[in-house]
């Protein structure tokens, strides 16, 4: 299978209609039965996917419609875990703080419906899944029953591995592990990328890891510790100024062009010199091109207006490679 060169993807999260937050809060209020629920976030994945297709992305994502929080929502569905009340993460931000009561155990799948329900719902061949990672999850729970935070990491990724499997099983190509809390305690990456290397240990198909709000000097020698596929980071919010960093990788780059932290939209010149200036470091064929982080936090339009300075871009610097003859790359489920 292949892709146009420099395949356009998002990171996953996507802002959630305001039809559908209204509908969330008509269902806390007792308003809307379960089933108006579901049935308004099946409508909101249909939306998110066709607002990425429209604006051109190759790879869509659902947008997490489901999802509040990302610890939280893996949390509630896997056996040994306890919720106290909420606690504040950045800004105005509040989740709320599972903690480890008891012997971890998978129950059933967790994301393998809303992965169906999503690949029936667009003509893309390839959708990206994300799923939190083990280390991430450990880091934003209390723990209250392993002896240590490694031992709870380990526990993790067995079920993080039993939930990817079942993906890969159904169909699903592209698995995207996030780890934002992975790099804030340097102490303990030597274990935690090995856990994560648990998580996808016997995976056939294409793995990325997402890692933001992150110092990645830290995470740039485990590069090719790490059995993943591809690299999925955040520079438009540094200006692309580390962006030499990426010098040698051996596994493809998910390049983060747009900065989710601001509403100013960048304009699809800028998108084009970034990566440009990637290419510098990188063969093309290696690159793919996402936001920074989710667009989650974003109002609505400004998320599909980034989106589409950043399919613009693209578009700006296919031209020139095509002129190259570079026009495809492979599918890539192991490098
Ligand atoms: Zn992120």
């Amino acid at each position: 299978m292949n892709l146009p060169i420099l395949p356009t993807t998002v990171i996953g999260s996507y802002p959630r209609p305001k039809w559908f937050r209204e509908v969330i809060k008509g269902f806390k209020a007792g308003r809307y039965d379960v089933e108006a629920l579901n049935e308004a976030a099946d409508d909101a994945v249909v939306a998110v996917l066709r607002e990425h297709e429209i604006v051109g992305v190759d790879i869509p994502s659902d947008g997490e419609m489901r999802r509040d929080e990302m610890v939280e929502y893996f949390a509630e569905r896997i056996d040994g875990f306890k919720f106290y009340g909420p606690v504040r993460v950045w800004g105005n931000n509040f989740f709320r703080k599972p903690a480890v009561v008891g012997k971890l155990s998978y129950v059933k799948p967790m994301i393998v419906e809303e992965f169906l329900f999503a690949r029936r719902n667009t003509s893309k061949q390839i959708i990206k899944v994300t799923i939190t990672g083990p280390y991430t999850i450990a880091d934003w729970s209390f723990n209250e029953y392993y002896d240590s935070k490694e031992e709870l990491t380990f526990e993790l990724a067995k079920i993080i591995n039993t939930e990817i499997k079942k993906l890969e099983e159904v169909g699903a190509l592209f698995v995207q592990v996030d780890e934002p809390a992975l790099t804030t305690h340097p102490a303990e990456m030597e274990w935690a990328v090995q856990a994560i290397n648990k998580s996808i240990e016997g995976i056939n198909i294409k793995v990325g890891l997402h890692v933001c709000y992150s110092n990645y000097d830290i995470l740039k020698p485990y590069f090719d510790v790490l059995k993943v596929t591809q690299y999925a980071l955040e520079f438009a919010n540094r200006g692309f100024r580390d962006l030499e960093m990426v010098k040698g990788l051996t596994k493809e780059l998910g390049l983060g062009v747009v900065d989710v932290h601001t509403r100013r939209v960048e304009d699809p010149e800028e998108v084009a010199r970034a990566i440009l200036k990637a290419i510098s470091y990188i063969e093309p064929q290696y690159l793919y091109i996402n936001p920074d982080c989710g667009l989650k936090l974003l109002p609505r339009s400004v998320a599909r207006a980034k989106l589409n300075s950043m399919v613009k871009g693209v578009n700006i610097v296919r031209k020139e490679l095509g002129k190259r003859g570079l026009s495809e790359i492979p599918f890539r489920t192991n490098i």
